[in-house]
């Protein structure tokens, strides 16, 4: 292999175990609980926007911000959700999902050897993007069950290097919804550091128990100085169309837009009508999306329960986190494997999650499949526990 031709800058980046576990997932021919595919149908309104799209010869590139309709729909949007006020002429850049987003803030907003504060459990990609740009990740590690923000332990982990706030809420991989208390806290600390805050609010509309995402841009000054990352993989199941956005104050929105220009253009033209029409959708369907991954939240949670690995019941997001301690396994990449060759599930180990050894003895589990699927899943899942105990 010709080594000497691998930059420096992702030479030590690892592929992502989320990627390895559908790879293993797809050899075993095993339902997959483990990356989250998100392949519910697709809303026809959605669909058909973009099939007409393309029927109509919408084929050449947008504005490098996104298409006028679309960022005038997610303008109208952000008002009436979220409560941000942001002008679709300057504020809002339409990316190559959210994950695109998150990689213009990194280029676009940050130097090489800044530090961004990433909160554990973490997304992933939001550690190997960081990397990716140069960055230098740190970590503030929240507790189970409740994941709380701790204003001390935020203040600890802020070094002369911070220059960056990560805050995915609801969160990948812990379901935890950000509190209006948190994010007051976390406004006067940013603001004592002067420090930039990313969100990636892609879950917002997957909320449990009546509970409310709150953006952290809203609470008090925090709109001046955050980049709210949004998107329409996980809302219209379209996790493979990569349409995200991000709105920002305008002069953080242009400097991303350049980056956006420079690496993509623009995102893909027929798509982003696709969901300009999406963004038609009557409240119900916001509120009926919502109760139905709550029923599911509560089929897969009662099958882990039953398997004894006992599941912290997650606010929002599509994802669960199980204890999986008890096993005996030396680490979760052993527990995942287990159980995908015994009862051809598959999860993600949560060290995909963690820096340190917490997340050992944690496996995450995604419920966004049809109710068949997940049913069965969910069959298997609670032969688990007579098959380890077995051994
Ligand atoms: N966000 C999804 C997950 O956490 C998909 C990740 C991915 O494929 N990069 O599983």
């Amino acid at each position: 292999m010709p080594g000497q031709f691998i930059a420096d800058r992702i030479r030590d980046i690892q592929q992502s175990e989320i990627r390895n576990m559908t790879r293993e997932c797809a050899r075993l021919e095993a339902i997959n609980l483990g990356q989250g595919l998100g392949d519910l149908p697709t809303p026809p309104l959605v669909a058909d926007g973009a099939i007409q799209a393309i029927r109509d010869r919408h084929s050449t590139y947008s504005f490098p911000e996104g298409s006028t309709r679309l960022r005038n729909a997610i303008a109208a949007k952000l008002k009436r959700d979220n409560g941000i006020d942001a002008d679709p002429e300057g504020q809002i850049v339409v990316t190559v999902g959210s994950t695109g987003a998150f990689a213009l803030a990194c280029m676009a907003l940050l130097n090489p050897g800044d530090g961004i504060l990433l909160p554990e459990p973490y997304y992933g990609y939001h550690l190997n993007q960081a990397k990716l740009a140069g960055l230098r990740p740190q970590f503030l590690p929240l507790a189970p069950p409740s994941f709380a923000l701790v204003e001390r332990e935020l203040r600890a982990a802020i070094t002369p290097e911070t220059r960056a706030l990560m805050l995915c809420t609801p969160s990948n991989p812990s379901g935890k919804l950000i509190t209006r208390e948190e994010l007051e806290m976390v406004d006067r600390v940013a603001r004592e550091h002067d420090l930039l805050v990313i969100t990636d609010e892609i879950y917002e509309y997957i909320v449990y128990d009546g509970r409310k995402h709150i953006s952290p841009a809203t609470v008090g000054s925090l709109g001046e100085r955050t980049v709210s990352i949004m998107g329409f993989s996980k809302t219209f199941s379209i996790t493979g169309w990569r349409m995200g956005y991000a709105v920002a104050p305008r002069e953080i929105a242009h400097a991303m837009n350049m980056a956006n220009d420079l690496f993509y253009v623009c995102a893909a033209t027929p798509l982003q009508h696709g969901v300009a029409n999406g963004l038609e959708a009557p409240p119900e369907f916001y509120r009926d999306l919502a109760a139905d991954y709550q029923r599911k939240r509560d089929t897969i949670c009662a099958a882990l329960n039953d398997a004894g690995l006992t599941p912290i019941v997650p606010q929002g997001a599509y994802y669960v986190l199980a204890d999986v301690s008890h096993l005996g396994f030396e680490t979760s990449k052993q527990a995942a494997m287990a159980l995908l060759e015994e009862t051809r599930v598959a999860s993600i180990p949560g060290s995909a999650f963690y820096q340190s050894a917490a997340g050992e003895g944690l496996l995450r589990f995604c419920f966004a499949k049809s109710d068949e699927e997940l049913g069965e899943a969910a069959r298997r899942i609670r032969t688990f526990r007579a098959a380890t105990a077995s051994h």
